[in-house]
């Protein structure tokens, strides 16, 4: 079955549109961490413990930031992923149903609408998944 070319626009545009949202999320990420100076910004050392107490508050703030970015960077990469299988036309595809399908999946190799609707980035149908997931834990137990 599959999904048609109007299907594919739908899920091309969805992926357009969280990509342009995580750009942006991203854009205010750097504006709001790097070259922040507080001393720089005021030019005044009356307040320096302040600006040191802030500064450390800073540094949690751009941790955190940090994470967060490499995740939403990591998640980008997925987004761009999925918008080359749309041109490939491997959009949809669960990457192990198409060696082997999955007794489960009535519809193998596809993934469900249902469930790229959810995850637009997935690359493995639900029964898969399941299975991958219960490998990474197992392992990562250890
Ligand atoms: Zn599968």
């Amino acid at each position: 079955m599959g999904l048609t070319k109007k299907d594919l626009k739908f899920f091309e545009d969805l992926l357009n549109e969280k990509k342009e949202k995580l750009l942006q999320e991203l854009g205010n990420l750097e504006a709001s961490t790097v070259g922040k100076n507080p001393l720089e910004q005021s030019g005044d050392l009356s307040g320096y413990a302040y600006h040191l107490a802030d500064q450390a508050a800073d540094a949690m703030d751009r941790e955190h930031a940090f994470a967060m970015a490499s995740r939403e960077s990591r998640y980008l990469l997925y987004l761009n992923e999925a918008l080359d299988r749309i041109q490939e036309g491997t959009f949809g595809m669960c990457k192990k149903c198409k060696k082997v399908p999955h007794t489960k999946n009535p519809d193998s190799p596809w993934i469900t609408r249902q469930r790229l609707e959810a995850v637009p980035t997935a690359t493995l149908c639900i029964w898969h998944k399941a299975e991958s997931d219960a490998t990474k834990q197992v392992k990562d137990k250890d």
